[in-house]
């Protein structure tokens, strides 16, 4: 490749979207530059006006909302389900307004959000979906993989994701001809053309202002060969996951395990802690890294304060901040590891009663 000279945009990238095609089942998978460039060309090709209202959960990643301000609209936060970590449907219809057009679920951790609801919930109100299904690669719901429920979703390439590159990178699912067009389009500056053969109608002109969110064939390449162990790589991760849950189960302090609903993946092992922090510390001290991924909720990001929250608006959101930990979990990682981490946390809470 460095020989060749062609580092971006080029075969690699469209192997690999017809590789990830066939594994998610998508019609179309246009690579881009990352999971957040992903969700704000997929908001604007999906036919975000400015000021249209978006509602996302308010337990996320912050690109769930920045992406909705960066596309031109307006993040409207709902709740978390009470029992996990999805959007709560009977929060969306409450937040729900006259200008809101959209709802963005977001696949968090190991399970995709409460879709049977959501989608219920979102045909009554007229509101399309847009997935924000960054973590969710091999995620599936009744069969469809995460990201075509709706109108579209996201994936991301992050180097810790399920499917990771050596930098960064992402894609958006569509099987709407239109909205890939679009998106398309946008990745490479709003001209229409590199794919024009695919998607006929298209303008060949520059219709739009694009941005430049192309992705390099190194990271395609990277991609398209852990691509082949993905399916043993999440199998691996299940059987882990299994092997925490065995250890943990029933251990005082340890206030909630992931649930395993069908179709989910173990892209993260989150179990909710008493002493969260004081825990993070211990483990710390013996060598295991752990990680508190949400410890403020987005509507009390001080990027979101135009919005006029405040602390108690989403008490479900709010508490998975403050219990919420993430213990080490990755393909290579040996079941005596496991044991170990569990072994720690034993101690913490022995130390403490
Ligand atoms: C990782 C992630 C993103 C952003 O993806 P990047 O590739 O890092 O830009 C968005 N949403 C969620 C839920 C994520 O986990």
């Amino acid at each position: 490749m460095i020989e060749n000279g062609k580092y971006s945009h080029g075969h690699k990238v469209a192997r690999l979207e017809s590789a990830l095609a066939a594994y998610t089942g998508a019609r179309f998978v246009i690579g881009v530059n990352s999971g957040t460039d992903a969700l704000v060309l997929l908001l604007r090709a999906a036919g975000l006006r400015p000021g249209d209202e978006v509602v996302v959960p308010a337990f996320s990643f912050v690109a769930s909302a920045s992406s909705v301000v960066l596309a031109g609209g307006r993040p409207v936060f709902a709740d978390i389900e009470p029992g996990g970590y999805g959007v709560d449907p009977a929060s969306v219809a409450r937040v729900a307004g006259e200008r809101t057009r959209f709802v963005m679920p977001v696949h968090l951790f190991s399970q995709l959000a409460d879709m049977d609801a959501l989608l219920d919930v979102s045909r009554g109100l007229g509101l399309a979906v847009v997935e924000d299904s960054a973590e969710a690669i091999g995620m599936r719901h009744r069969g469809t993989h995460a990201g075509l429920l709706g109108v579209g979703g996201v994936l991301s390439f992050f180097p810790t994701k399920t499917l990771g590159a050596i930098g960064d990178a992402g894609a958006v699912l569509t099987d709407d001809p239109r909205i890939a067009g679009v998106v398309d389009a946008l990745r490479h500056h709003g001209r229409f053309g590199r794919t024009i053969d695919n998607f006929p109608g298209i303008s060949t002109e520059t219709g739009l202002p694009g941005i430049n969110s192309k992705m390099d064939d190194i990271q395609a390449a990277v991609l398209l060969a852990k691509l082949t162990r993905l399916d043993a790589d999440i199998a691996r991760r299940a059987r882990l996951a299994a092997r925490y849950a065995e250890s943990l189960t029933g251990l005082p302090g340890v206030r909630k395990l992931p649930e395993a609903r069908p179709g989910g993946v173990f892209y993260v092992y989150v179990i909710e802690a008493e002493a969260r922090d004081e825990l993070a510390a211990h483990l710390s001290a013996r060598g295991v890294q752990t990680e508190v991924y949400y410890p403020v909720p987005l509507h009390l990001q001080p990027c979101f304060r135009y919005l006029g929250h405040r602390s108690g608006d989403f008490p479900n959101a709010e508490a998975a901040c403050r219990h919420t930990l993430a213990l080490p979990l990755y393909p290579d990682l040996s079941e005596a590891d496991v044991e170990k981490v569990c072994g720690a946390i034993r101690d913490f809470y022995r130390g403490r009663s």
